[in-house]
């Protein structure tokens, strides 16, 4: 059971974003996508997430090329859940509402994941009334909602402060799915993680 990159290449125009990127994810792990602004965290993220498709190579999940997945919405919609730097929360929707949109999950279920997150105190709250590091919270929450077997998360904390950003990475090392965040900001990865850099679209 894994995500496999097999030898990734992407260029915009006459650009290399990317080139002959491979490597493997097990089930459940927490993988730091890390380098420099312009080194192809971005568009890596895409790719891997099925967003984008690759001038070249393939992605697999559990040895099905994304390609050959068919319904690439069902897929995302059943399978993945996605965050980005800015949350892209509803400003006229509450933050239960914010989460709840779109899932099929149910009042109680929505509630025990935002008690987990730590923000089913603010559920009746609009995004402007909460702290830019609850509302990055409320749009891991509706990224979870569906329970995606992938999270792809990139610049999460792109935004947000310090501590604010270590409790982000914190509860994303702790989630029970397979989990990849981008981010350029070293200062956020812990030793134990598993790391994997680009440098100008190669590994590193
Ligand atoms: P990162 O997320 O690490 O900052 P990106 O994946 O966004 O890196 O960018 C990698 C390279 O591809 C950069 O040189 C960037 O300018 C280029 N690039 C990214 N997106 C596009 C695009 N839509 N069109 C053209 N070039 C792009
Ligand atoms: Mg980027």
């Amino acid at each position: 059971m894994m995500l496999r990159i097999e030898n990734i290449s992407h260029r915009y125009g006459s650009d290399n974003a990317l080139e002959n990127v491979s490597f493997e994810i097990a089930d459940g792990e927490f993988v730091a996508l890390t380098g420099e602004s312009g080194s192809g965290k971005s568009t890596l993220l895409s790719i891997v997430s099925t967003l984008l498709r690759p001038t070249s190579g393939s992605v697999r999940f559990d040895g099905t090329a994304a390609a050959a997945l068919g319904d690439l919405d069902r897929f995302r919609n059943e399978q993945v859940g996605f965050v980005f730097q800015f949350h892209y929360l509803i400003a006229h929707f509450t933050l239960f509402e914010n989460v709840t949109l779109a899932s099929r999950a149910s009042k109680e279920e929505v509630m025990a994941l935002m008690e987990r997150l730590g923000i089913a105190e603010l559920a009746k709250r609009y995004p402007d009334e909460v702290s830019g590091g609850q509302r990055q919270r409320a749009a891991i929450a509706r990224a979870l909602v569906n329970r995606p077997r992938y999270l792809f998360a990139d610049e999460p904390t792109g935004n947000l402060d310090t501590a604010n950003s270590a409790n982000v990475f914190e509860l994303l090392r702790g989630l029970d799915a397979t989990v990849v965040v981008a981010t350029h900001d070293r200062s956020l990865l812990r030793p134990e993680d598993r790391i994997i850099t680009l440098k100008d679209g190669r590994l590193c």
